[in-house]
């Protein structure tokens, strides 16, 4: 049989209040007639003559004192037995409002928090519990915005999909190449926002692994602007890199620090029709700064504060179907912090655009 708290509580006070009363009375009963006949014994020795009254005495004073012992024992364990349940009472009740807030918590009511208690130890364990809820409530709330997020992000591909390939069917257009390629687009897109949505998740739970060593980052700068120039065209954006000669080590991922160049550079490129792309480097106390600067199409002020929210993309990239998902500076800005660093952003509708981001040194 298994015995609730609140019994465990209240035995083991009745089991002190037993052993402090029984200890009480037999101490008393023992030695109060001794005392007592003592204190006689001292009278007569000082002359006082008590041989006819001395029983008597005695007898009365046995009498008074089982009297107030049996008083004493039934208030004070009445007392005592009280006071004990109403102790465990109190301490079970909070228990069992804890309880049942956790059970509400747990079928799915995420605002549920624990009340203050106190009690010192109810009210940590309260605390805990409530950051604890907090935070789940932030993942479930990212986890229903993300799916949110996600769903109409795919749709539009998948009607555009579905549009022509109904109007296939029914014969309404002629299957030319260049409905293929819109069809090939449109699900190469797709692809890409499951990919960046396959990052992104786990960028944003933190399960990325990411693998920090002391890097000298100037040969993958070095390469990187190699692949880019090798892919822009004639009349479009000159590339180049201000870097010092010897760079000092920092503390980073080699592969995570070429996604988050490859994507800005991927910008620059893409936001960028004409003029010049520069990756500036410098350092300061205790970072290593890199910066990708363009002078392309800019971002309008009231923008800025959104471009590392992810699906956000400025009005005129959606308008230019530049085929970009939104997600790649989310992905990088959460991949800079996960190595220690920062990402910042600056620009100017028309001048172009300068996106920096920091770096531990090693
Ligand atoms: P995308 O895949 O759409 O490029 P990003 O998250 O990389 O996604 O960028 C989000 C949006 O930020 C872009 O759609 C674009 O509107 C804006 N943006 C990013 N980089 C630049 C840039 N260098 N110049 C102008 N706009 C930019």
């Amino acid at each position: 049989m298994k015995i609730g708290l609140r019994m465990r509580l209240l035995f083991s006070h009745l089991v002190v209040m037993f052993v402090g009363v029984i200890s009480l009375v037999i101490i008393s009963k023992i030695s109060s007639p001794r005392f007592f006949v003592l204190h006689l014994q001292r009278l007569e020795n000082e002359g006082l003559d008590l041989i006819d009254v001395r029983t008597e005495l005695v007898e009365g004073f046995e009498t008074a004192w089982r009297r107030s012992t049996i008083w004493s024992v039934i208030v004070g364990t009445t007392a005592a037995g009280g006071l004990s349940y109403w102790v465990s009472q109190r301490i079970m009740q909070q228990l069992t409002e804890m309880e049942q807030i956790t059970r509400k918590f747990a079928a799915g009511n995420l605002e549920a928090r624990l009340p203050a208690s106190n009690i010192p130890e109810l009210n940590r364990l309260g605390a805990s519990f409530n950051r604890m809820a907090a935070s789940l409530e932030g993942v479930e709330a990212r986890r229903r915005e993300l799916i949110g997020d996600m769903t109409h992000e795919l749709r539009t591909p998948l009607t555009v999909v579905r549009g022509y390939l109904e109007e296939l069917a029914d014969g309404g257009i002629e299957p030319t190449p260049d409905i293929y390629q819109r069809l090939a687009r449109e699900t190469k897109r797709l692809e890409r926002l499951v990919n960046d949505l396959q990052e992104l998740s786990k960028a944003e739970a933190g399960y990325l692994p990411i693998n920090i060593q002391q890097v000298n980052l100037r040969p993958l700068l070095e390469s990187l602007v190699e692949k880019f120039t090798d892919q822009l065209l004639e009349d479009g954006p000159v590339l180049s890199l201000e870097c010092p000669a010897s760079l000092p080590l920092v503390l980073a991922d080699v592969d995570r620090t070429e996604q988050v160049l490859v994507n800005l550079l991927g910008n620059a490129v893409r936001y960028t029709p004409q003029g010049a792309i520069t990756i500036r480097v410098w350092t300061d106390v205790s970072q290593l700064w890199i910066a990708v600067v363009d002078t392309g199409i800019g971002i309008a002020p009231e923008d800025l504060p959104h471009v590392f929210e992810r699906f956000w993309r400025a009005d005129e990239s959606r308008t230019r179907q530049s085929g970009g998902t939104g997600i790649g500076l989310t992905i990088s800005h959460r991949l800079v912090e996960l190595q220690g660093g920062q990402m910042q952003v600056e620009s100017e509708p028309g001048s172009g655009s300068n996106f920096q981001f920091s770096l531990p040194l090693a």
